[in-house]
């Protein structure tokens, strides 16, 4: 972490206008404020030092007005199948994770939204973590940015996607995962396309709505795991005040919104949530909505109680699902030795 001057505002917490005004108040040309802004966002420098067409009366203001927080990675875990977990030490000293996970024509970057989590999902490490505090937006962006220089160095290719699916539930940190998004996908700014970026949620009914609301075009993934409001209920808390019909509400007016075609995370759990009984009850769940079914092996870890469906019931689920014309991939979780997979984002050593 940078830090040029403790006692002042971190300028990344700055908005645009903020910048706009500081540069107003401050009698400076107009353009100075896209100038930093582009500093900032755009060419990603972590001090005011490297922001070398300011001149350097203008770069003292800086930092006498404002410091410069920058998260840096803690540590590296490589795993043999190429996926790379990183710690990243936060400015209170608290760790989060974030992944780099390669395929054969592309690399994901899986961010966190929180330190710790507040939900208590039984098939997640993450939940045996206490839930700390939200991530700011430019914590978020310095895990893409070095999970970004990540995918460079190992595979010569920019980050084809960013899934926040790792530590924390994107939605309940609604305002700085939006504010996020935006720095990514502004046109003069990271210029990412938003179908490129996924906020995954456990079904935080109120904000789908929201993203609905506020037309959000990224991609938007479920994490369902059954569609029986008694089993979902076990296994996830959230269910018990955002029970499937109101997610099912909140999806259908999500995708009159955005046309936004959903997502369903369903991990395949032995003997909970993988029998033909449970198949049928995920294809009438689906009938209400265009949308697409990730069926996903499940990463035992120490102090949970589920396992790995056994490959025969996964084929059959997996068949029946297609036979009801539903869109449907079975995924293989990537990062299990080192603890990167879906759901087991807690290891952190220090
Ligand atoms: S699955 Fe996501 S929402 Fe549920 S406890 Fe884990 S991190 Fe939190």
């Amino acid at each position: 972490m940078t830090t040029e001057n403790t006692n002042t505002k971190d300028i990344r917490n700055l908005s645009f206008d903020d910048i706009n005004n500081f540069v107003i108040s401050n009698k400076l040309k107009k353009f100075r404020a896209k100038q930093i802004y582009s500093w900032l966002w755009k060419k990603k420098v972590s001090s005011f030092d490297e922001m070398t067409d300011l001149s350097n009366d203008l770069r003292a203001l800086l930092k006498k007005e404002f410091r410069f927080d920058v998260i840096k990675p803690a540590f590296d875990q490589k795993s043999k199948d190429g996926t790379i977990k990183t710690a990243f030490r936060l400015l209170d000293n608290e760790i989060v994770e974030g992944v780099l996970i390669p395929s054969k024509e592309r690399t994901t970057a899986c961010l966190s939204s929180q330190v710790g989590c507040s939900l208590s999902c039984k098939f997640c490490a993450t939940a045996m973590l206490k839930y700390k505090r939200n991530l700011t937006a430019s914590e978020i962006f310095d895990q893409a940015s070095y999970i970004s220089k990540l995918s460079k160095e190992h595979h010569d290719r920019d980050l084809s996607s960013y899934v926040l699916m790792g530590m924390g539930e994107p939605l309940f940190n609604y305002n700085n995962v939006i504010e996020f998004i935006n720095l990514l996908t502004a046109p003069d700014l990271g210029g990412v396309s938003p179908k490129r970026i996924t906020i995954s949620t456990a079904g935080v009914v109120k904000k789908i709505r929201q993203l609905g609301d506020d037309n959000i075009k990224t991609n938007l993934a479920i994490s369902l795991h059954t569609a029986n409001n008694e089993k979902r209920s076990k296994l996830m808390s959230i269910n018990r005040s955002n029970p499937i019909e109101d997610l099912i509400k909140a999806i259908v007016y999500f995708h009159k919104k955005t046309q936004t075609r959903v997502t369903f995370e369903y991990l395949l759990l032995n003997k909970f949530n993988d029998s033909i009984k449970d198949a049928e009850e995920l294809a009438i769940f689906c009938k209400n909505f265009p949308c697409k079914i990730n069926l996903i092996e499940y990463n035992h870890f120490d102090k949970s109680n589920f396992k790995q469906s056994d490959k025969y019931n996964a084929i059959k689920f997996l068949d029946f699902i297609k036979s009801k014309n539903i869109i449907v991939n079975l995924r293989r979780n990537k990062g299990s030795d080192i603890s990167a997979a879906c759901g087991q984002l807690a290891n952190i050593k220090s």
